[in-house]
């Protein structure tokens, strides 16, 4: 069987090294906000190219604390607009309802699915205060226009880098293109922890600041409380994971490439469209998204042939119950990617024969 993802095998390749680092925490007898997060914080800094990060809880709250900060310094407030891709992660949007700020959904390219970057003018407002791009997939969603529309309106530009860590736009990462970038440090993504964890990486000190104290119940120093907070901290084991699985990071997302290498040379079949790879630094495969009109039937064919694909994702955000106002509205080249993508294999721990497995029976559906 060829598996969509084998975590064990991701987490076993460096099981030394991880080990070395948990039982170090473990014997240290320290387990919250100590040396673990402030040495990776450092290294996550470095390596994305901001002068802050601050380690939280998960990607959810790490998009939730940017905007939230953003509202405590006055910068925006609840009933303001934020630009937002329509096919994205419900992550994404419900970090911005959850802030009492309306998402204002904008379409895709249906090439890249990302962002479309021609679209984005249109929907500004008076009341728009952010566009958050999401680089889907490991995809590079910024583009120069996208920088100079937030400049021309005075927008913040946040990143949602959940799937994209590594990635490389001229020379500068991803997380580091707009005022502040959350990151999620699930398992399976890119760059994953053994559990829940995240970060907002940003060089505005006071969001830094501010997003600090309110993942740590709104205090900035002990048992005196300026927000209304929660407990939001990465914790000291999976900061130490994370700090060795970091200086791995370009390694596995060099083999992430071979693997996606392989399938746009070898992978032809009529009735399945591969992704558009314009350029090869900015994309780091978090997700291979092929596309089909007959998707359900493949997915069914390669199941019974023993490989697992996903779908990523089935239901576009605005047809979800939970936001019923917006489900009789109409994105058709969103509702197009959700009918029709399908998620390959993708690993940095896929053998070879592997790879020539899910190629073959791909090539071979139908004939
Ligand atoms: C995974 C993901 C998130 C949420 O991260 P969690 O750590 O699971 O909370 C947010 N946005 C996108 C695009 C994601 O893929």
């Amino acid at each position: 069987m060829v598996k969509f993802l084998d975590l064990q095998k991701v987490t076993s390749k460096y099981a030394d090294e991880i080990h070395e680092a948990v039982n170090r925490v473990l014997d240290s007898g320290w387990y919250l906000q100590g040396q673990e997060n402030a040495s990776f914080e450092r290294h996550y800094s470095d390596y994305i190219g901001t002068k802050y990060t601050v380690g939280v809880a998960n990607g959810l709250d790490a998009l939730i604390w940017i905007l939230r900060g953003y509202i405590e310094l006055g910068v925006m407030k609840p009933g303001d607009e934020v630009i937002v891709p329509a096919n994205t992660y419900i992550a994404t949007i419900l970090a911005i309802t959850e802030n009492g700020l309306k998402p204002v959904l904008v379409e895709p390219n249906i090439n890249t699915y990302q962002i479309d970057d021609r679209l984005i003018e249109k929907a500004v407002t008076p009341r728009t205060k952010a566009v958050m791009i999401v680089h889907l997939y490991g995809c590079c969603a910024y583009t120069e226009k996208i920088g100079e529309i937030c400049k021309k309106y005075n927008l913040k530009l946040l990143e949602d880098n959940a799937q994209a860590h590594g990635c490389v736009f001229n020379g500068r990462r991803t997380g580091s293109l707009g005022d502040a970038a959350a990151h999620s440090f699930y398992p399976g993504k890119n760059l994953g922890a053994l559990g829940d964890a995240g970060a907002v990486t940003t060089n505005d000190k006071e969001l830094a600041d501010t997003i600090r104290a309110l993942a740590n119940y709104g205090s900035a120093k002990k048992y005196v409380f300026r927000y209304i907070g929660r407990n939001s901290r990465l914790d000291e084991i999976q900061a130490a994971v994370l700090d060795v699985k970091l200086r791995h990071l370009d390694e596995d997302n060099a083999l992430r490439r071979q693997v996606a290498r392989y399938y746009m040379e070898h992978i032809k079949h009529p009735d399945i469209i591969l992704p558009e790879v314009e350029n090869w630094d900015r994309h780091v495969f978090h997700i291979f998204p092929i596309r089909s009109s007959r998707r359900e039937e493949l997915q069914k064919y390669l199941s019974e042939n023993g490989i697992q694909t996903i779908i990523h994702y089935p239901i576009p955000p605005h047809k979800q119950e939970c936001y019923k106002d917006w489900n009789s509205l109409s994105f058709p080249i969103t509702e197009k990617i959700h009918a029709e993508e399908l998620s390959l294999p993708m690993s940095p721990v896929m053998e070879e024969e592997e790879i020539r497995t899910v190629v073959d029976t791909i090539n071979r559906w139908g004939r």
